[in-house]
């Protein structure tokens, strides 16, 4: 069976690109994206295999895009996090999940155009950091299947877990919902009405009677914990790296981005030579 880079090259065409092999698991693709104004950027996206059917995909040099930028989605090595809520399935096994991984490659592309302009990532909550995106997703499901207020809860950022000693506590808001044990993830009282409401001949269903209601409420809570282990790793990992200056509102310490606005400046200056604004847009940063 092709790997995961061989189908991302298959599909090329369909792009208008082109795919070099670069070595047994790399490729680098060139296209033009066209953006919102009109114009058309030039990339050279390097594509490399993890495992057999993940692939991550970086700028081979930091023309367009700067090398690291948490806020933007580009990880410390320059490797974009490609997978976000939408992608149902995060393997490539054959070509249509070949082109579901080109059409989010495209939209992050083209997200990164308008923060160039927004200073700031346009969609916040739809995109989690590198593998915390897998665990978003498993929520997401889980939450779906407890019935649309979940979803909704967890949409706007209402459901947060907590650890207490040995179990988890689930809180919309703050009132607290359920709990499950930490080693097992298992929901500690079974015997609690469900949480989707449905009622039976003598009232509220029990959690453990109502279909698979008792597994989505653990694995909601099991995915929520790690999907914030996940986020808090990818930020911890940045603690004193240096913010690329391009995004306002960086969590990354303000005191060390003046330093890097020059970096920044040259480094922009390669895709841009001619544009006067860059060195201000970069460091238009407060005292
Ligand atoms: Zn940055
Ligand atoms: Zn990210
Ligand atoms: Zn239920």
């Amino acid at each position: 069976m092709p790997t995961a880079v061989e189908f991302i090259a298959a599909v090329a065409p369909a792009y208008n690109a082109t795919a070099e092999p670069i070595s047994t698991i790399g490729v680098i693709l060139r296209f033009g994206l066209t953006i919102s104004d009109g114009r058309t950027i030039p990339y050279e996206i390097e594509v490399e295999q993890v495992g057999g059917r993940r692939a991550t995909a970086k700028e081979r040099e930091p023309i367009n895009l700067p090398q690291f930028c948490p806020q933007r989605h580009i990880n410390y090595d320059g490797s974009f996090c490609l997978y976000w809520r939408e992608v149902s399935d995060l393997d490539i096994t054959d070509e249509k999940t070949a082109h579901t991984w080109w059409k989010t490659l495209w939209k992050f592309l083209t997200l990164q155009a308008r923060v160039k302009k927004a200073r700031r990532w346009p969609n916040e909550n739809e995109w989690a950091h590198g593998t915390a995106a897998v665990h978003q997703h498993r929520a997401e499901l889980a939450a779906h299947k407890l019935g649309g207020r979940y979803e909704v809860a967890l949409r706007e950022r209402r459901l947060s877990v907590v650890r207490n000693r040995r179990v988890l506590q689930l809180f919309k808001d703050k009132r607290h919902l359920y709990s499950v044990w930490f080693d097992s993830k298992k929901v500690v009282n079974l015997k609690q009405r469900c949480l989707c409401g449905t009622t039976g001949k003598k009232g509220g269903k029990r959690l453990r009677r109502c279909g698979s209601h008792a597994s989505d409420a653990s694995q909601l809570v099991a995915a929520l914990f790690l999907w914030e282990v996940e986020e808090k790793a990818f930020w911890d990992s940045f603690r004193d790296k240096q913010c690329c200056g391009t995004c306002d509102n960086c969590p990354l310490q303000l005191s060390v981005v003046r330093s890097s606005c020059a970096n920044l400046a040259l480094l922009e200056t390669r895709g841009r030579p001619n544009d006067p604004t860059i060195r201000k847009n970069t460091c238009d940063y407060p005292d």
